[in-house]
This record gives structure tokens, sequence and C-alpha cells, in this order.
């Protein structure tokens, strides 16, 4: 029969997994045990929904043979099997769709080093969990003979590996699944052979499957007294004479994590499962785990990732935490249990109060439920707050990594969730020169400093030149940087915190600040200077709604600021958005009258002849201004042509 040809894909990771030099080659266990855990899982499911007595959970089992002379491990399941169609499908290609692409694309080109090679291994097994190919770091060939639950009919699935697969009629007298994995030679330092080992076996189970919830059995060798022996006739300097026997094993405690004590569980084995279970490579940031007795009683597992998951900011990211009802897990993505704003967390609640057989639509209503979400989100908010206060470097590692979730969370819905998360988030400090909380901004602020002061921009660095900044740290004053664009749009949303309200250092009325002596030396120079402004004002038209002078601007002769609600960093990511509806932010043009140019200006916009260059020098004032905000100008012809112009006269 002519061999199908594995998803080119697919190929590319298999020739990854088979010359693999990944350390942890012992992984390949873990892996296809949990798949054979999901499918009586799924059988189980199935016998829910169509009310088959039939399938019992008492009867499930995981049974692993290892074969010495065939070099075999075989792992078995009688779980809900696969068709020939899911038996190409599933083992034809990697689920995940474009997930190596991804790979590729991120892969440093020149990294084909051997180590570079296995790192990559690593990643894709870690990251997208490619659970059964794993098994072609230790095999030279798998069969995988399987019924469906359902039907009559059994087939094989076999490869060698990247060179594709045949699948075939076969003979299985019951549903099920048995990989059957057949051992590469001992070479180069490789030891496969430990794999069939009883000691090694029943090492890796404990290590990484002990939780599961099925029996996991092999059949082991044992010797005991040799039964018939009449006790008079034991010699007794040789003792009683042995025999071997054979017996099933259960080699799991079945226990699963969460229920057994605290104290007998380390950091570790939260690791372990956790990696597992959630399909990670890396140990969890963070692990907290908590039970509650009341009117919903539970016990959840949770565990904050120490990266950001490759797809978590592409639309296919699911949140939410598995859901058991008395250790028999019920849904696997519950994602009525978390907040939009901490849909990093992963993990699982486990409750009493649940019925098995409850349905999604009922959930999703569900009192319980809804208790239990709110608990949780108490404590998620609680156990951050103390990360921050306890281990300040780990959780700043965290809030690269998830921060900006939270403070999109307090854009959403109308700045609701303030009360949980304003006290989390972080923002870079000008004067502390690094990220700091809203708490700790006001324990600093000077007693008539009214409001938390900001700058919006693209990067810390782009921030530090604008004009403004230089001015106000002069003065002494500490201001939060907002890089990231959702940052000033959450803050207008909650408008203040702790009673301080947030003043945008861009804003034109930032004038406040400033003494009376200050103000009317201003104004006056205004009232001197109305024709120099009102003819840069006519040369700009409607691109600013003032032109005033200003004493804030440290050494530039020109810069932006806006009046009223939308600022210039929210007007340029507004009218990036798809949508007909464009804004307009007020844009105020300050002058700094003691600057060398609007000196110059003012000459040259009293005299006829020199009226042009002082249209081409109010522009390029206009133009600077808005480089340096960040904003690209609206017509660089214009730009070049007024430079041009000055340039050569
Ligand atoms: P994953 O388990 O992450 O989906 P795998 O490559 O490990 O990826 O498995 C691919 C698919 O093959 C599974 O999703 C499942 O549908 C099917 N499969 C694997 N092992 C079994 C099994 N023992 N019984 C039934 N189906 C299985």
């Amino acid at each position: 029969m002519a061999k199908k040809q594995f998803k080119a894909e697919s190929k590319k990771l298999l020739d990854m997994m088979i010359n693999s030099i990944y350390t942890h080659k012992e992984i390949f266990m873990r892996e296809i045990i949990s798949n054979a855990s999901d499918a009586l899982d799924k059988l189980y499911y199935k016998s829910l929904e169509s009310g088959d007595t039939g399938i019992q959970r008492k009867d499930f089992v995981i049974s692993i043979t290892p074969d010495r002379e065939a070099r075999t491990l075989t792992i078995s399941d009688n779980g809900i099997g696969m068709t020939k169609e899911e038996l190409e499908d599933n083992l034809g290609t990697i689920a995940r769709s474009g997930s190596l692409e991804f790979k590729e694309d991120h892969a440093n080109p020149e990294a084909d080093s051997a180590a570079a090679k296995a790192d990559k291994a690593t990643d894709i097994i870690g990251q997208f969990g490619v659970g059964f190919y794993s098994a072609f770091m230790v095999a030279d060939h798998i069969t995988v003979t399987s019924r469906a639950y359902g039907s009559d009919e059994a087939f094989v699935w076999e490869s060698e590996g990247a060179d594709g697969f045949t699948v075939e009629p076969a003979e299985k007298s019951s549903n099920g699944t048995d990989i059957t994995i057949h051992l590469k030679e001992d070479k180069d330092g490789e030891n496969y052979s430990r794999f069939l080992e009883e000691f090694t076996i029943r090492d890796l189970v404990k290590k990484y499957s002990d939780y599961i919830r099925y029996p996991i059995q092999m059949m082991v060798t044992k010797t005991r007294p040799k039964q018939d022996q009449n006790p008079d006739d034991v010699d007794p300097q040789k003792g009683p004479e042995m025999e071997t026997y054979q017996q099933l094993d259960t080699l799991n405690t079945m226990e699963p994590i969460w229920k057994r004590q605290k104290s007998k569980v380390s950091k570790e084995d939260y690791n372990e499962y956790y990696k597992s279970k959630f399909n990670d490579y890396l140990d969890p940031a963070k692990v907290i785990r908590t039970s509650v007795e009341g009117v919903s009683s539970y016990t959840a597992l949770l565990f904050i990732p120490s990266h950001v998951p490759y797809d978590y900011y592409t639309k296919d990211y699911e949140k939410g935490l598995k859901l058991y009802s008395s250790g028999v897990l019920i849904m696997d993505k519950c994602k009525d249990l978390l907040p939009d704003y901490f849909n990093f967390v992963r993990g699982l609640v486990d409750s009493q109060d649940l019925s098995l057989n409850i349905s999604r639509e009922m959930l999703q209503q569900d009192r319980q439920l809804k208790n239990i979400a709110k608990n949780l989100e108490k404590k998620i908010k609680r156990e951050l707050a103390a990360w921050m206060k306890d281990d300040r470097e780990e959780y700043e590692k965290f809030y690269e990594n998830f921060g900006r979730q939270m403070v999109y969370g307090l854009y959403e819905n109308f700045g609701m969730n303030k009360d949980v998360l304003a006290d989390l988030v972080l923002f870079y400090s000008s004067s502390e020169k690094k990220k700091v909380s809203l708490d700790e901004y006001i324990s600093r602020m000077g007693e008539d400093q009214k409001y938390i002061y900001y700058a919006p921009g693209e990067t810390v660095d782009k921030i530090d030149m604008l004009p403004q900044i230089k001015a106000a740290k002069e003065k002494g004053l500490e201001i939060l940087y907002f890089t990231d664009e959702i940052d000033e749009f959450a803050i207008k949303m909650i408008r203040d915190y702790k009673d301080k309200e947030f003043r945008s250092i861009s804003e034109e009325d930032m004038r406040e600040n400033q003494t009376e002596e200050e103000k009317e030396a201003l104004k006056k120079a205004e009232e001197e200077n109305r024709s120099m402004l009102d003819f840069v004002k006519e040369t700009l038209g409607d691109r600013v709604s003032d032109v005033v002078f200003s004493n804030r601007l440290a050494d530039a002769p020109a810069s932006l600021s806006t009046k009223g609600e939308i600022s210039l960093e929210m007007e340029k990511t507004i009218n990036r958005m798809p949508s007909e509806q464009m804004v307009k932010a007020e844009k105020v043009l300050e002058l700094n009258p003691e600057h060398k140019v609007i000196q110059k200006l003012k000459e040259e916009c009293a005299s006829e002849e020199t009226k042009e260059d002082a249209a081409a020098v109010s522009r390029l004032l206009y133009d600077q201004a808005m480089l340096i905000s960040g904003i690209s100008i609206d017509d660089p012809l214009q730009m070049s042509e007024d430079i041009n112009r000055l340039i050569a006269r």
C-alpha cells in the first residue's frame, strides 16, 4: 500500500524530533499517557451524553507493556479510540495550524548548530505540545492500533518517521488504542533500552503522570516464598525457596495534586504538574493554591506563566480554567471563571457543589460558579498585590509579560474594575527611572502638587525629548511615561486615583502650574506680540486652534499641547483604527518668547519683504513640534520647500 505523506510542516517537525538531542526525551511518556487519559475522558463524556450505562469509569485503565526482546513499549487505553479518518487526520498532521511557520519566522537563520536545533525542538515540544510526535525522539518505528468506540472496525497506523505513514485494517477486540513504540538502537551514548526497565517506567510515571485520574498499570515481576513449601522444610540458613510471579501493579496514586496535603507537595511537584497539564516548557512564575469552605466550597490551583504564550496576543487565545466536580473533569476551559484582565492565569477549580452533568449553557447561569469566579478574582488580586510588595523584581517581570492586559482592564467597561486593578499597574517614572505603582507616585507627591502627571509617547526616549518634560523635570515634578497606546485611554476612563486626578504634561492648562507673576509676565508678552501670534495662527489655519507663549519649553523654540479631552497620542491611535470617524485633537502651538528664532520671526513678520520667510518659519516651527511629539507631518513637500527657502536666502 502506498505511503501517505505527512503534511509539509509536520514533516519538518518530525525531522527535528527524530534528530533531536533534546535532553528530556523521556517526556514522550508523559505525552502519550496524557493522550490516553484524554481519550478516556472523551469516552466518559460520550457515555454521559448518549446514556450508555455499559461504560463505567471504574473499568477505565491505561496499561504499559514493555517487551525487552522486541524492544517495544506499548501504551494502551480503553478510551474513545480513533476511526480510520481520525488516525489519518490526527496523526498525519499537526493539529495546531501555523505553529511551525510561526516558529520558523522567529528562529535565528544562523542557528543551525546542534545546540540551537535542540533548543528549537524544545521550544516546539513545549509551546505547541506536539505530544504524539515526541515519541519519534526515542522510536524508529511506531504503530498505533485503534478501534473507535461504537465501531466494529479497527485500523493500524504505522510510520517510521518523516517519509510518511500507512493506515490499514487490523484486528482489535474492543474500543481503545494501543501505541507501540519500537525503540531506537542504543548508540552514541544514548540509552534507549532504559525505557524498557520496570524501574525507569515506574519512575517516569511517578514523576510526570502520578495525578492521572485513571489507573496506569503494568505487569511486574515479583518474588515470594514458594507457595507449596512446608515451613518445617525451610533451611534456617538459606531461608525459604523463592519463586517469581507476575502481578498487575498500579503505578500512580491517582490522587489529584490539589487534594494532597499542602505540606506534602513540593514546588517541583507543582511545576511538573503545570508543565505536563498546561503544555508549557517553563516553570510557572507563580503558583496559587486556595481552598474555600462556605456557600460555594472549592479548591483552586492557579498558575501564572513565566512567559507570554505564543498565541496570547492572537484571537486564538482562549482564557479559562479547568473545571472539576469532585475530582472529575467537567470542562477543559471554563472561561466564566476568569475576568479578561486576568486571562493569563491558568489552572483549575474543583468544587463538590457543581453537578457532574451540568451543560455548558446552564453552567453560565450557575450561581455557584459566579460566586467562585468572584472569589477567585479577589484572591488573584490579593496575591498580585502581595507579590508586588514582597518580590518586586519578579513582579516586574510578570508585569512586562501581562501588565498591558490589566491596563486594558482598567479601560474596559467604563473603568468599572478600577478598584481591582489600579493598585496593580506600573508605569515608568521620570524621577525613579523605573516602573512605579500609582501608590508609590502619590507617596512622593509634594504638598502643593494637585495632580498625577503623565506624558504619553512611543518610547521612554522619545518622551524624554519633549520640551515640556525637560521643563517639568527642572521643576522637580515626577512624571509617569505612558508608552502604550492604551495607557492614556485607561487613565482617562478612571479619571483619578485615590482622589488625585491625572493630568497630561502636554495639556495646555498645565499653565495652571505657574505662579501669578509668571502668568502676568506671559500675558503681557503675548499682548506685546499679538500681531506675530496672529500671523502664525493665520499661516497655520485650522491646523492649530491657538498660538500662545509659554515658559515651559526649556531651550526649544516651539512645542505642541492640546486642549480638551483628546490628546495628540489619542488622535493618532483613534485615527489609525479602521473606522469612518476621524477625531481631531485641539492643538495649541506654544512658542518660547526667549528663543532666538521667535525673536527673529517677530522682526520678519513685521516687514512685507520678509513675510514669505516668516510664513516658512511658522510652518517649520509647527512641523518640528509635530515631529518631536512623534506625529508625522501633513505635508513633507512643503517642509522641504520651506527648509530650502531658508537655506538659500
Ligand atoms: P494533542 O494531544 O496535543 O492534541 P497529539 O499529537 O498528542 O496532540 O495528538 C493528536 C491527536 O490524536 C489528539 O488530539 C487525539 O485526537 C488523537 N489521539 C492521540 N492519542 C490518542 C489516543 N490514545 N486515543 C484517542 N485519540 C488519540
